[in-house]
């Protein structure tokens, strides 16, 4: 990591924001007065009264030579370092320049009491300010890389943009990274897209060996403590490199290994999480990792946010399905013996990073159940990249990392998007159980655990493309092309024979089923969502055609 240097009036808070960014990006923090100081042996107001302004210029000059010449420093500089035009380069040159852009009401309301501000001691402290601010702004924002407004609710939200910002500005330096989601993404492609939540705005980073990136994943740890929720299938492949980066940069990681399941999902698993982070007084700065598939994702997610009244968490998913779909939303939970993802909450993560690496190992089937997703964001949202999907089916099912990239890139890009219109699933978010409703009922009356979510959902996804043919929205040959498709992901295209009205009874029970009639999330066209009730007779044409006759 190279430098970064903090530009900014007096009193914008430059050498708060400085510590705690040095911290995070694990550099040394040095404060260009404080040295000035040092070196000296006088303080600031003693310099100004002795020798003058201009002497200490010249003396912030050398200072600020010597230190840029450093790697790997946090630098706030004085007020006035940047009306030089040698320090203005020296800083653009050798490192990343933040300008903390203040108002002249905030600063005079920190630096009220403050008497280590030579400039300050005048009768007009607002109007030296304001002149100060007339003088000094342009340079401020001639020499910054990224400029940042420090009206904001508090220091912590400041430095989580700040980090944001410089992680986009690397990416953008990169010759591997995008920031958009590309066809052309490679094996070495990396991703990073911001989920735009307002204060619960996250980033998801996307590409190969990101897991064993301690300070990637560190940046998104505010406290000294971690704990890992894992299960046994993905702790024997991955903690181990994930805890050593992590202790890599100096945190404090604590493991929790739940059995592997679904129905591990469960009250017991919550409760294993609370009794270890309480035993080892895990307090409300622990951040969580949710290291696996969905499962422990959206568990991982509901411990946080009742933990301590909530706690950070991080998503590191490892399935397909988690990497395209789950860990992105907030939405988090448990099961209850009476229905799936009946107990839960919305809680985003501070951060998703999806190691695609971590792909290699996961069983065909559980690749096939993420591909059902990445086509369903396909069919409802972008045709073109339903047409993507086809076109390289045969690469995604062999695993080509490029194609894989692209998948999942595309499909965050395109779930990031409904969830920032609709975090809370009042409307447009529903789009996203496109096939859910007839997955649901296919799950439930099979029994949880014999079609996988993904099967259950491709297969949801052919019934659903056929109603939406019935009601007059599609053709014959969209809906050939969906059941094509989900074949050939490897998921199965004709629904098991659950008798009809045991069919309609588990539709009916599916928990997005408002007001008696059920909505259903149909193709008009392939390609775009619309959210409608169908009639009854459809319904049953649809099933009859869908459905396996008994053997
Ligand atoms: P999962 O978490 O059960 O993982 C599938 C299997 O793969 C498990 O046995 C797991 O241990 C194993 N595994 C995980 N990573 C592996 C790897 N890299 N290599 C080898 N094996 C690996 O299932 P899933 O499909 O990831 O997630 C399903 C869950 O996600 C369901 O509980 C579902 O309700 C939930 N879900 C949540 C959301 C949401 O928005 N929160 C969305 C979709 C699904
Ligand atoms: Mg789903």
């Amino acid at each position: 990591m190279q430098n970064v240097f903090l530009v900014g009036l007096m009193g914008a808070g430059k050498t708060t924001i400085g510590r705690i960014l040095a911290r995070k990006l694990g550099l040394r923090f040095i404060d260009s007065d404080h040295e000035i100081e040092a070196r000296t042996g006088a303080s600031i107001p003693w310099i100004f009264e002795i020798e003058g302004e201009q002497s200490f210029r010249r003396r912030e000059a050398e200072v600020i030579r010597d230190l840029t010449s450093q790697d790997g420093i946090v630098l706030a500089t004085g007020g006035g370092a940047i009306l030089s035009a040698d320090n203005r380069a020296l800083l653009a040159e050798r490192g990343t320049v933040i300008y903390l852009r203040a108002s002249v009401n905030s600063i005079l309301a920190r630096t009220a009491h403050d008497k280590n501000r030579p400039l300050l001691q005048t009768a007009d402290p607002r109007k030296k300010l304001e002149e100060l601010t007339q003088q000094r702004e342009s340079l401020y924002e001639e020499v910054a890389d990224i400029v940042i407004d420090t009206g904001r609710p508090n220091v912590q939200s400041m430095v989580h943009t700040i980090l944001t910002q410089l992680d986009s500005l690397a990416c953008q330096a990169s010759p591997h990274c995008a920031t958009q989601a590309e066809p052309s993404m490679t094996e070495l492609s990396t991703m990073l897209l911001n989920v735009d939540l307002g204060e619960r705005s996250y980033p998801i980073s996307i590409g190969p060996a990101l897991l064993a990136d301690g300070a990637l994943l560190a940046r998104h740890i505010a406290g000294p403590k971690v704990a890992i929720v894992t299960n046994t299938t993905v702790a024997p492949l991955y903690l181990a490199a994930l805890r050593a980066g992590l202790a890599a940069q100096g945190k404090e990681v604590m493991e929790i290994v739940l059995p592997d399941g679904e129905e591990f999902k469960n009250w017991a698993s919550l409760m294993q999480i609370f009794d270890t982070l309480l035993a080892a007084k895990a307090d409300r700065k622990t951040t969580l990792v949710a290291l696996g598939g969905g499962v422990i994702g959206d568990l991982t997610g509901y411990a946080a946010a009742s933990y301590m009244r909530g706690i950070d968490f991080i998503q590191v998913p490892t399935t397909l399905l988690a990497q395209v779909d789950s860990s992105v939303g907030g939405k988090t939970g448990i099961n209850h013996p009476l229905g799936k993802n009946m107990i839960g909450a919305f809680y985003q993560p501070r951060a998703v990073i999806a190691d695609t690496s971590t792909l290699a190992s996961l069983p065909a089937r559980e690749l096939a159940a993420g591909l059902a997703e990445v086509i369903k964001h396909g069919a409802i949202i972008d045709a073109a990249f339903f047409d993507w999907i086809e076109a390289n089916i045969g690469r995604l099912v062999a695993r080509d990392k490029g194609a894989l990239a692209y998948a999942i890139a595309r499909s965050c890009e395109i779930k990031s998007d409904v969830v920032r219109q609709d975090e809370r699933e009042g409307g447009l978010r529903a789009i996203l159980n496109f096939g859910h409703t007839f997955g649901h009922a296919i799950e439930a009356g099979m029994g949880y655990g014999h079609w996988l979510h993904g099967e259950a959902v491709g297969c949801g996804m052919v019934m659903a493309a056929d109603l939406s043919q019935r009601m007059g929205f599609i053709d014959a040959a969209d809906v050939a092309r969906v059941r094509a498709l989900v074949a050939a992901a490897g998921l199965p295209v004709t629904a098991p024979d659950l008798g009809t009205a045991r069919w309609l009874e588990l539709m009916e029970v599916d928990k997005k089923n408002e007001g008696g009639a059920i909505k259903f999330i149909l193709l008009k066209p392939l390609g775009s969502p619309s959210i409608t009730h169908a009639p009854h007779e459809l319904l049953l044409e649809t099933l009859a055609a869908c459905v396996a006759p008994a053997a």
